[in-house]
């Protein structure tokens, strides 16, 4: 799969002001012009480029900071997870989203005593609290408003463990690093435009590597009731591309289970279905609780399989950031034109889990 700056010499050339990230990729000649995707058939405008430029920056410094040494890999319901927390809410304030967590706060801070059956042996999570950050952007319709669409990500990852080639942090930059950064890029870029009629919950759970404990505490402490929910889309791992589908492309797990998948590609968004469906991923992200329950919930990913998962080695070093900018940036539209619309995503026959 090639990086961004070989498909898109007009990118390149707004982006090489930004030396730092571009500095070594050279720009290839343009391929015929049918095969360019629409977006590089027409030039992008100024604005465009302004988007995609700050995208890049602003989403390559939330994953910087998210998986540098210094966060630890974010260990489930550590302290490690609650400052990642802290930064998360910290972007969302800056951004004007209102908090919707306990106490007017952007934290739900739950102890995982409450979460954990005791036989299930779990002696060292005893006395642990981990952490969701909620947010929400209210719609401005006076009735539309009151329905919601929830973008996801996973706070947390492994934090320090055994030793891989004596590096014992497992940074978590593609997971879930990346997907904080796509919930975070989309509360910055839908609240600076004009309010979208529906409203829009920003929530990153704790506890997702563990057992989804901060995913299942926000179903009993949701903002909105769940029934108001339109979609849920979970962010995960879209840092890296993945070869199994065309370029510059991100897939939906259990896409063939709702139209929210064909119609967000009907509006724009490079989303096709989960080249690997005998990994099930469906059930193994936090999308799958609120699929349950019967809210349309899919997650969004360009996982490749690759051999970095779960190990220290999944770094920032590994991130292909001109692609997670790109995937960010794709979805931006649809996503807004289905905070705008009346569109209710259905299951397809017999597809609702
Ligand atoms: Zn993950």
């Amino acid at each position: 799969m090639k990086p961004w700056s070989a498909i898109f010499p007009l990118l390149l050339v707004a982006l090489c002001s930004a030396p730092q990230v571009f500095s070594e990729a050279a720009p290839r000649a343009p391929r015929r012009e049918s095969s360019l995707p629409a977006i590089a058939r027409h030039p992008k405008t100024s604005a465009q480029i302004a988007q995609t430029k700050a995208i890049l920056s602003s989403a390559r410094r939330h994953v910087e900071v998210l998986a540098s040494d210094r966060a630890r890999g974010r260990g489930s319901a550590t302290d490690d997870e609650f400052a990642a927390a802290r930064y998360a809410a910290a972007q969302l304030k800056r951004y004007g989203i209102q908090p919707a967590g306990q106490n007017h706060t952007y934290f739900q801070r739950i102890p995982l005593d409450s979460m954990i059956r005791p036989q299930r042996g779990r002696a060292f999570y005893r006395g642990k609290t981990t952490t969701n950050v909620v947010g929400v952007l209210r719609g401005s319709d006076p009735k539309a408003r009151h329905q919601a669409i929830l973008l996801t990500a996973h706070l947390d990852h492994l934090g320090v463990g055994p030793a891989v080639n004596g590096d014992t942090i497992y940074n978590g930059a593609d997971d879930d690093a990346s997907g904080i950064a796509a919930v975070l890029e989309l509360a910055r870029v839908l609240s600076l435009g004009p309010r979208p009629r529906r409203s829009v919950v920003f929530a990153l759970f704790g506890s997702e590597e563990i057992g989804g404990y901060g995913a299942t505490y926000f179903r009993s402490h949701s903002p909105f009731p769940l029934s108001s929910f339109i979609a849920n889309l979970q962010f995960e791992m879209i840092g890296r591309p993945d070869a199994a589908v065309a370029p510059r492309t991100l897939w939906l797990t259990g896409y063939e289970r709702s139209n929210l998948g064909s119609t967000l590609a009907a509006h724009g968004a490079r989303l096709v279905a989960d080249p690997h469906p005998e990994e099930d991923f469906f059930r193994r992200s936090d999308n799958y609780g609120f699929a349950k329950r019967g809210l349309i919930a899919h997650t969004v990913s360009s996982y490749s399989l690759h051999q970095d998962y779960h190990r220290p080695s999944d770094d920032v070093a590994h991130l292909d950031f001109v692609h997670l900018a790109g995937a960010i940036q794709s979805l931006i539209q649809p996503i807004r034109w289905l905070c705008n619309s009346n569109f209710k995503p259905q299951w397809h026959p017999g597809q609702r889990p």
